[in-house]
This record gives structure tokens, C-alpha cells and sequence, in this order.
């Protein structure tokens, strides 16, 4: 945060913004007034009370690449539900399926499996080179199975599972631990009803540091190391050249499974990080934009994984151990999963993505450069994300540490009432398939005028 930012200025600013966001969006408002009468935290869940403006702002419609809230106002929406709608809002071909399995074939939910599933599994194999699919409802949950899965087979030796400084991985039990500031693994702050205390279940090293990786996995007590190929829920922190070979060594040295989490990092390509560049975890999960926001999770096992699962005659996955769900697997989701894969995240659509992704990198830099702006971007495929640095971040803990939530606000009211959806969390932008040049340039001369007015040019 450079010194000649004025803190009581930029406050000023945002309190404008916010006064103009109540004026133009008093539906909004009024239904937040009623929500909370009859929802717990004025919203279906708490992070949609997030956004910037001040007060939630309640959807319409949406399609492709915008959404309508219901003061009628159209954005430009590059935080597509967070990665759930990257594949744009509503695509086609992902309705016309989920019309025929709601209303033509019918069968929401039964306790058949159906050929959807197996045109789904297919896909995520060639895509991942992973062999063994199971489906969830929710990345959490995919994360959940796999974490069980890999706890079972290694036995009761070895018992925790390994993390990422600041990684977010959903709501999994294990993984809300943080460590304290003598680098003891402790609960993170505010975590809802802790079961234990993670330092019985958990590890937690920085990224980019193989030492502390290799003296986390040497007692050969951790069951699996659960990790984003490259870190994307505290800004964005990428892995370091031979940083991911380097953990794979580690791992395989000391018999550690390794998971990696593509819930976000799919924004790389077709079979996200793994396929880009080249790596070999013993299981993948996924969830979000897989059924292009139908809710679905799904995890991946690698060939010697499978087998050992398969081998184990002491876990109950058919009924009551621990691993599982109803509704998981259910033929709306796959029916959903399979037309996105087919038709919406193709190969094409990821090139596509990540040329329109690049536009939108070189616009942001060109207008940091314009306004004197230190700050930086980085993207991963799809994905690119901003911070208010010169440079990335390298571990979780730098990249945390850069977090500004009074410019975060800030920038996000000011785009927000220009037309502009940035994810309420950090400074994450997404395009998907739908996302046009032109989105982009609105974007960008959005972010413009607001970089300029932040830095003083006026806007
Ligand atoms: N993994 C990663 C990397 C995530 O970013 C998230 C959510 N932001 C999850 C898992 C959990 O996804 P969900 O909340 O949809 O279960």
C-alpha cells in the first residue's frame, strides 16, 4: 500500500459509492429488509451479504456472460457465481439437457445410475488421466470422500492429512486450521464449532517451501496432502518452477497420497492444472462449474489408488461409512455435468477463455501502468486476479498479508455501480465462453476510471 494512498480519501469514496449504490438499488434493499425476517443472516447464506455496495444485491436473470438484478440494472459478471457459472450463465446446451431429464425423460433423482454418468466418468478421465470417478453434491464434499478414501487405505498410522497455508478448500473439517505465530497448528479464527483440535488431524506448511513440505511428510504420519496446484482463495499465489515436482518427490518418498484440488485451477484448461502442466497426484477433485452451477462434486483416483480402495474389505462405502449421499450422483447433475463437458467447456471454449482471459490481463496492466498504480496481476488460464502489490505473492501468508479490504471495497463498489461484477472475495475476474472482447474492454475502462479516481486523475 503505497504511502501516498489517503486512507480518510479513499474511506470518503467508498461512503459515496455507497450511498449511491442504496439510491440506485432500492428493490435490492427492500428485499434484504424483508430477507431478514425469515433468514438467518438476511441471506440463503452468509457470503451474499458480501458484496460491496453495502447491502446484497438480489439477481433477476442472467445469461452468458450477464446478470440482471431486479432494480434492472445489467453487469458485465466476471465473477461468475465464484467458478460455478464459469461456463457462462445458463448455456444452452446444458438447459436443453436439463430440460430433457427434468421434463422429457423425468427422473430428477432415483436409485438407478444412468448412461450420463458413464459419458461423464469418460470425460474427466481422458481430461484428468485418471481412471476412477465418484460424484459428490459440492467441491467440499468431493474433498471430504477423497481426504476419507485416502485415510482409509493408509491406515491408522497415519492419520493427517496436509495443507496449504491459507488454502480454502470448503467447509472440510481438517482443513479450517491456520498456525499461530509460533507456528503451531491452530483453528482458524472464527472456525464455526471446531471438532478437535486440528492439530491432532492437520499439517499446515507455505507454499512454495519443499523444506518445510519435506519435514511436514517425514514421519510419514500424514495420509495425504490435500493442495490447489496453484493457490486461488487468498488472491492468487502460483507454484514456483519445480515446486509441484518437488512435492510429488516428497510425497512419493515418504508414501504420502497426493490430492490435488481443481475445484478453481479448471480455469486452466480441459483437464485444469494436472493436464497443463504435466503432474501426477494419486487423486483429483472438482466441483462448481462442472454442471455450470448444477450442484455436483467429483473425485478422481489414480489407477494404484483404485486398487487399493477396491482391496480394502474394512471401509463401508455402500452404506453408513461416512462417505456418500442420496442425491449424490443423481441424474439432474450428471445430465448437467455431461452437456457442459461435451459442450460448453470444450477444448475450443478453453482456448477461447484464456485468449479473452489474456486481454483482460494486458488492460488491467496498462491501466495500472497509466495511473502510477503498484499493484499487480496474475492469471491461471480463465482466471486472473489483481492485488495490490507490485509483485505476486509467493505464499499464502504474503499474499494474506496483502490483503486490503478498505481498497477491496472500495474497487468493488465503484465497479459494481458502473456495471461491473468483480467476486466479492479478493480481486478475481473469470471469462467464460461467453465472455466477449468487448466485456472485457467494458471491464477494463471501468477499472480505469476507477484506478484514476483511487490514484487521484480524477475520473
Ligand atoms: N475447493 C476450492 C479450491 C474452493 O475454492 C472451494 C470453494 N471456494 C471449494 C473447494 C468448496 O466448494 P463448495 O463450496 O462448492 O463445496
Amino acid at each position: 500500500m503505497p504511502a501516498t494512498l489517503d486512507r480518510a480519501r479513499l474511506s470518503d469514496l467508498l461512503a459515496r459509492e455507497r450511498a449511491e449504490f442504496a439510491r440506485t438499488h432500492p428493490r435490492s434493499l427492500e428485499l434484504a429488509a424483508r430477507a431478514r425476517e425469515s433468514l438467518l443472516h438476511g441471506v440463503p447464506m452468509p457470503w451474499m451479504a458480501k458484496w460491496a455496495g453495502g447491502a446484497p444485491v438480489f439477481l433477476e436473470r442472467a445469461r452468458g456472460s450477464r446478470v440482471v438484478d431486479v432494480d434492472g440494472h445489467e453487469y458485465v459478471d466476471v465473477a461468475l457465481g465464484d467458478t460455478g457459472s464459469m461456463p457462462g450463465h445458463s448455456p444452452q446446451p446444458t438447459v436443453d439437457a436439463i430440460i430433457r431429464r427434468v421434463s422429457d425423460l423425468g427422473g430428477i433423482t432415483t436409485m438407478m445410475p444412468s448412461e450420463d454418468a458413464v459419458a461423464v466418468g469418460e470425460q474427466l478421465a481422458r481430461r484428468f488421466g485418471l481412471p476412477a470417478w465418484q460424484f459428490a453434491l459440492s467441491a467440499t464434499d468431493a474433498n471430504r470422500f477423497a481426504l476419507r478414501m485416502c485415510r482409509q487405505v493408509q491406515g491408522p498410522a497415519r492419520s493427517k492429512v496436509m495443507i496449504f497455508l491459507h488454502a480454502y478448500h470448503g467447509t472440510v473439517d481438517e482443513t479450517v486450521a491456520t498456525l499461530d505465530a509460533g507456528g503451531r497448528v491452530v483453528a482458524r479464527a472464527g472456525n464455526v464449532g471446531a471438532p478437535v483440535d486440528p492439530a491432532l488431524t492437520t499439517k499446515v506448511v507455505a507454499f512454495n517451501d519443499l523444506d518445510a513440505v519435506r519435514a511436514a511428510l517425514a514421519p510419514e504420519d500424514v495420509a495425504c496432502v490435500l493442495a490447489e496446484p496453484a493457490m486461488t482463495n487468498v488472491g492468487m499465489v502460483l507454484p514456483e518452477p519445480g515446486f509441484l515436482k518437488g512435492l510429488e518427490e516428497a510425497c512419493a518418498q515418504t508414501g504420502t497420497l497426493l490430492i490435488y484440488d481443481e475445484t478453481h485451477t479448471m480455469s486452466m484448461g480441459p483437464g485444469g492444472c494436472v493436464r497443463a502442466w504435466g503432474l501426477s497426484p494419486d487423486a483429483v477433485t472438482l466441483g462448481k462449474a462442472l454442471g455450470a452451477g448444477v450442484p455436483i462434486g467429483a473425485y478422481g483416483l489414480s489407477a494404484e489408488l483404485r486398487d487399493r480402495v477396491l482391496a480394502d474389505d474394512q471401509g463401508d462405502y455402500l452404506d453408513w461409512g461416512g462417505v456418500g449421499g442420496t442425491l449424490a450422483g443423481n441424474a439432474l447433475s450428471l445430465a448437467a455435468a455431461r452437456a457442459t463437458l461435451e459442450q460448453v467447456l470444450t477444448e475450443d471454449a478453453h482456448r477461447s477463455m484464456t485468449m479473452t482471459c489474456e486481454r483482460y490481463v494486458a488492460g488491467v496492466r496498462e491501466v495500472f501502468e497509466r495511473h502510477g498504480a503498484p499493484w499487480h496481476i496474475v492469471s491461471l488460464g480463465a482466471r486472473a486476479e489483481f492485488g495490490f502489490t507490485p509483485r505476486p505473492a509467493r505464499t499464502g501468508a504474503e499474499a494474506h498479508d496483502a490483503i486490503d479490504p478498505l481498497l477491496d471495497d472500495l474497487v468493488h463498489a465503484a465497479l459494481l455501480n458502473r456495471g461491473v461484477m468483480l467476486t466479492p472475495f479478493h480481486n478475481m475476474a473469470l471469462m467464460g465462453p461467453t465472455t466477449t472482447i468487448a466485456d472485457v474492454e467494458r471491464v477494463v475502462e471501468v477499472l480505469d476510471a476507477v484506478v484514476g479516481e483511487i490514484f487521484g486523475g480524477g475520473a
